[in-house]
């Protein structure tokens, strides 16, 4: 199994972030270890929305990652857990450097090599591909993101060593509030930033269509503009209607681009009331022969693992349930950015 969605900001369990909080001496307004521990945990009767989401726990765990040994350490740590919980065999791994310089204390060189070198070690310990994916943030500058893109490029694979890629990928990821897919300033120049990176080799993802925010219309201009490899998420394709919906999935069918779908978070955010909501979307992507994938997003903050995400899904769609994840498996190995 491969996890193709998981945030570094996400996946590393409280006990690892407080060693790091500690030993690096940072003041925060965590007074103990349990009082951190309890406000790691999403639970989705606190949770109100994405934006919410995003804004309650990242900032934190950022902060705390905002360093080369930090980063290192928390990258290793996501690969080793998600291996010891769920036996993934691949996993690229997302984050955004800019995010970690600490207001300008490192560069995003030093990040990027640092979460590099943790996921080299993982790799050769615990036998699982990795890959890194440079997410861009819609909370950010254009010219941040650039400077994103052109370290992308910089540090982008050169294949693969005892199974660690480095930088395979771009993603676009951050509160969709503004829902900025929807201005065209915008997107024509993060239009030029992706199509940079595809001609240097990298792969695109993109995270649209999360809430309604964006919503099909979103993911419509995306595709049509961006045309990424991968889309994280796409789950508000299921509310597209009419000719919308025709047009977005005969492009999404035609381009095979994946679906990368995960469970337990949407329903945290609210965007989806239940997890039969889910399995009928795979129900409907597999009826249309868009190609999908099961993946974690946050599995530390959300308490989940792959096989977790895995068996939730098969219960919701019984009988069907072995041969449409038997499905999503394949098409995450065809659709990964990483070599094995
Ligand atoms: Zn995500």
């Amino acid at each position: 199994m491969h996890d193709l969605h998981i945030h570094l900001g996400g996946a590393v369990p409280s006990s690892v972030l407080w060693e790091i909080l500690c030993d690096n001496g940072l003041k925060t307004e965590y007074v103990d270890f349990d009082s951190f521990h309890a406000s790691l945990s999403a639970r989705p009767d606190e949770v109100k929305s994405l934006d919410d989401f995003l804004g309650r726990y990242f900032e934190v765990t950022e902060e705390i990652q905002s360093s080369p040994s930090a980063a290192s350490v928390s990258a290793y740590q996501v690969v080793a857990k998600a291996y010891r919980r769920a036996q993934i065999d691949a996993i690229e791994l997302r984050f955004n450097p800019y995010k970690r310089v600490r207001h300008g204390l490192h560069t995003m060189d030093a990040i990027i090599l640092a979460v590099m070198q943790g996921l080299e070690r993982a790799s050769l310990h615990y036998g699982v591909a990795t890959g890194m994916i440079l997410s861009l943030g819609r909370d950010l500058s254009l010219e941040a993101n650039w400077q994103i893109i052109d370290a992308a490029i910089k540090w982008r694979s050169r294949g693969s060593l005892n199974g660690a890629n480095g930088v395979v990928g771009i993603d676009m990821a951050g509160p969709e509030s503004r829902a900025l897919e929807l201005s065209k300033p915008w997107m024509s120049e993060v239009t030029a930033m992706m199509e940079k990176a595809r001609e240097a080799g990298l792969k695109i993802t993109y995270h649209v269509g999360e809430s309604e925010a964006t919503g099909p219309e979103g993911i419509l201009r995306v595709v049509e503009q961006i045309r990424p490899d991968r889309i994280g998420h796409g789950i508000e394709l299921r509310n597209a209607q009419g000719k919308q919906k025709e047009t977005l999935l005969k492009l999404l069918r035609e381009h095979q681009i994946c679906l990368e779908l995960c469970p337990t978070v949407n329903l945290v955010t609210r965007v989806i009331p239940d997890y039969a909501c889910i399995a009928n979307f795979v129900r409907d992507l597999a009826h249309e022969e868009i190609p999908y994938c099961i993946n974690t997003d946050n599995p530390y903050l959300i308490h989940t693992n792959l096989k977790n995400e895995h068996e939730i899904v098969a219960k919701e769609l019984g009988a069907d349930g072995e041969t449409l994840l038997a499905l999503g498996i394949e098409h995450s190995a065809r659709h990964r950015f990483l070599k094995i």
